[in-house]
């Protein structure tokens, strides 16, 4: 039976180191590092993922605000706010929570944070910066992804990692960085013929698809280690029910390690997000 990846423990340890982190800085600098979570709209998803950012933020000594737009909010009074918050010296990291109501156009407010305060790593700079090898702030979830893997397997340099996704903010990230860790990489994606056979050749499989329990037992190689990105509500026997991309029941016996969902890589993404807003205020003092 595979070993499960405990998310909820790995984020708590991380969380720790950041919020000693965190003192030392407010000792420095004598003000803590700030984050600005702005989420326009009523979107309840949205909702329960700013809460928890911001709680674990504040827990982790971070000064934390949350700016709630209403939905009708316009560009330009959101690119308003974007620009008072990049001015603002004690706001060191901005978030603005996505998906954003759809009047409004994702890639000129991603564009419009500073790349040095954009704790989400979504900046065309950031973005270049890591395909090109250099620092850059790192999208979240495939960070906390990469510290799963590594702790799960060490080195992972000459694994074959097969990612099925591909979008800016999983699929294209995390293969980056596997690819940064040596692996040879393989992305999977919608027009892909025949994915499972691809993926059956993965050492490390990542599945970033958004379809509930789609990656069963014929996606994965024995031994293999499975990363479950998804996140996705379903209703089983006349109950709401968190389930993962991947099929968790039937690849546990099949595989040496995957992560769970609830529990696995969601708590990774937000101590990934405390620990770049702490990374972004140290280069900017
Ligand atoms: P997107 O919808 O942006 O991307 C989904 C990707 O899956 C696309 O590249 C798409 O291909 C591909 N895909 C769709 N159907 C198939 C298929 N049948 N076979 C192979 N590939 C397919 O989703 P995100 O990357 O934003 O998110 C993915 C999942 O991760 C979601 O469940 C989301 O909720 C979750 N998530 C979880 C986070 C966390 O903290 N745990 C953070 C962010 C996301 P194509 O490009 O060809 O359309």
């Amino acid at each position: 039976m595979a070993t499960r990846i405990d998310g909820k423990k790995l984020s708590a340890e991380l969380l720790t180191s950041v919020a000693q982190n965190a003192a030392e800085f407010q000792r420095e600098f004598g003000l803590r590092p700030g984050l600005a979570v702005v989420l326009v709209g009523e979107d309840p998803a949205s909702q329960v993922y700013v809460r928890n950012k911001t709680a674990r933020a504040t827990e982790s000594g971070l000064n934390s605000t949350e700016y709630r737009l209403p939905t009708e909010t316009t560009q330009a009074a959101l690119n308003d706010l974007i620009e008072e918050l990049n001015s603002d010296p004690e706001v060191h990291g901005i978030l603005v929570q996505l998906p954003l109501p759809e009047h409004l156009d994702e890639e000129q407010v991603i564009a419009a944070i500073s790349p040095a305060k954009d704790v989400d790593g979504f900046h065309p700079e950031n973005v270049g910066a890591l395909s090109v090898g250099k620092d850059a702030l790192v999208p979240c979830t495939p960070q906390g992804c990469m510290i799963m893997l590594q702790q799960t397997l060490g080195n992972l340099s000459g694994k074959h990692a097969v990612v099925v996704g591909r979008s800016n903010i999983v699929g294209k990230p995390m293969a980056s960085l596997l690819l940064q860790a040596n692996c040879t990489v393989t992305i999977v994606h919608s027009r892909t013929p025949e994915p499972e056979k691809l993926a059956r050749q993965a050492d490390i499989l990542v599945a970033a698809v958004g379809i509930p329990e789609m990656i069963g037992s014929e996606w994965v190689k024995p031994g293999a280690t499975v990363i479950d990105v998804g996140i996705n509500v379903i209703e089983r026997d006349g109950k709401r029910k968190l389930v993962g991309d991947v099929d968790y029941a039937a690849v546990e016996p099949i595989a040496h390690a995957v992560t769970p969902v609830p529990g696995g890589v969601g708590p990774m993404t937000i101590a990934c997000l405390i620990k770049n807003t702490l990374l972004a205020a140290r280069a900017q003092q």
